[in-house]
């Protein structure tokens, strides 16, 4: 008899797309006249910019001719595009990263799944809620973890956001192995200074623990003064691996294309105490499960850091946030308490009332959808986020609609 991996059936279902799927059908069926306005989505709109598409399909061509047809890509990455990253994204930031730390995939998603491959079964695991639920669900996959009981998994430890700590949590009194951290962090659009992000890293080098950095958004930061890595922090290319995704910042959702940082200097222990590299079993992980991204794909990657691509992607990132500032305006003259929206895509709002009913009313009264923050963890219950990935002109019609039915909504518990 074939058995099922038995974690599998204590994955909470998700529950959250496609009860929101579930909820708008419903709505259309009853009220087929009315425009529904999608403020939740979590991919771009615009497309692909003119630079990236030219290198894309000169590569192509290049794939279509016996002299300059390529087979399997390099198990890391072109040199090409891990240079650019390098030299780009890192040392020009004063981060020292070096080209062949960098590991070249097909998704921020795929990469900070797959990470916890390398780490015992045993280990603590501090996860912050609200998050990101793909750091949760692989390890509960994994075995890490006991049943889900009221929003949450036996055996993680759960780092709270909320308004007193402006949604960046602190470390853990307790002692941990493993910690994941994203900034700007989805779903609450909150950024990190450095002194905080300093304050992770001292924990891990005392701890001798190891932080997932995930840095998705990190092509919506316009303050100067925020760490744009975790590189930037002295002591982290000890104790911290970076994702990065090429999909918010240069619309490659549909594309696919991303990278991990794992310095050569950061290390895991075994049982026995013998300290192992990261960067080496990292590379293993992925030659023997991973074969590479395509060779297009990686040339119109690396055309983003060419003088005229770096114009069009900062151009995308800047109408998102245009798009983000609009909603943040509204929601702020409305007397909602928000986050995120400056240095990110996401605006976190507190409702008043629990996310769900909030939800319900804002679809009845104005065909709006947004996410429900409980979707996200129980610290995200009272809150919704809401995403600048859409239309400027759909942006603003549905904070007319918002501003027209403000009233109702306050009375939505
Ligand atoms: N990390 C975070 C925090 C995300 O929100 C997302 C996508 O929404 C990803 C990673 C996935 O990125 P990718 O498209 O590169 O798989």
């Amino acid at each position: 008899m074939i058995r099922i991996n038995p974690n599998y059936p204590k994955l909470s279902s998700s529950y959250l797309f496609s009860e929101i799927s579930r909820r708008v059908a419903a709505f259309k069926a009853e009220r087929a006249d009315a425009t529904v306005i999608n403020m939740g989505v979590g991919d771009v709109t615009l497309p692909l910019t003119p630079t990236v598409v030219q290198a894309f399909r000169r590569a192509v061509d290049e794939m279509g001719k016996a002299e300059t047809f390529r087979g399997y890509p390099p198990e890391l990455g072109y040199e090409f595009l891990r240079s650019a990253i390098a030299e780009n994204d890192f040392q020009a930031r004063g981060a020292d990263v070096d080209p062949d730390e960098i590991v070249i995939s097909d998704g921020a998603k795929s990469d900070t799944a797959n990470i916890q491959e390398l780490f015992a079964g045993d280990i603590r695991i501090a996860i912050p809620d609200p998050v990101y639920p793909v750091y949760v669900d692989t390890n509960v996959m994994a075995g890490r973890t006991g049943p889900y009981r009221d929003g949450r998994y036996g055996g993680l430890i759960y780092l709270d956001c909320t308004e007193d700590n402006q949604f960046i949590p602190e470390p853990p009194k307790s002692r941990v192995d493993l910690i994941y951290l994203c900034f700007p962090n989805n779903p609450t659009g909150a950024t990190i200074d450095r002194g905080r992000l300093t304050g992770w890293v001292e924990y891990a080098r005392g701890a001798r623990a190891l932080i997932l950095y995930d840095a998705a958004y990190v092509s919506f930061i316009r303050d100067e003064s925020l760490p744009q890595t975790i590189y930037e922090i002295p002591g982290a290319r000890e104790c911290a691996i970076e994702f990065r995704s090429f999909s918010k910042t240069a619309g490659f959702t549909g594309t696919r294309c991303a990278f991990t940082v794992v310095p050569k200097t950061c290390v895991a222990w075994d049982a026995e105490g013998r300290e192992h590299s990261l960067h080496a079993l990292w590379s293993r992980r992925q030659s023997t499960k991973f074969n590479g991204v395509s060779y297009p794909v990686q040339r119109a990657a690396a055309a983003i850091y060419t003088p005229e691509g770096k114009k069009e992607t900062r151009g995308l990132s800047d109408y998102y946030l245009g798009n983000a500032r609009v909603v943040r305006r509204k929601m702020d003259s409305l007397g909602f308490a928000c986050v995120g929206g400056d240095n990110s895509p996401y605006v976190w709002v507190r409702t008043g009332a629990d996310s769900w009913s909030f939800f319900d009313r804002l679809l009845r009264t104005a065909a709006v959808v947004i996410t429900p923050g409980s979707g996200f963890g129980s610290c995200g219950e009272g809150y919704i986020r809401m995403s600048a990935f859409n239309s400027r002109e759909l942006v603003e019609e549905a904070m007319e609609r918002i501003g027209r039915v403000a009233g109702e909504l306050r009375g939505a518990d």
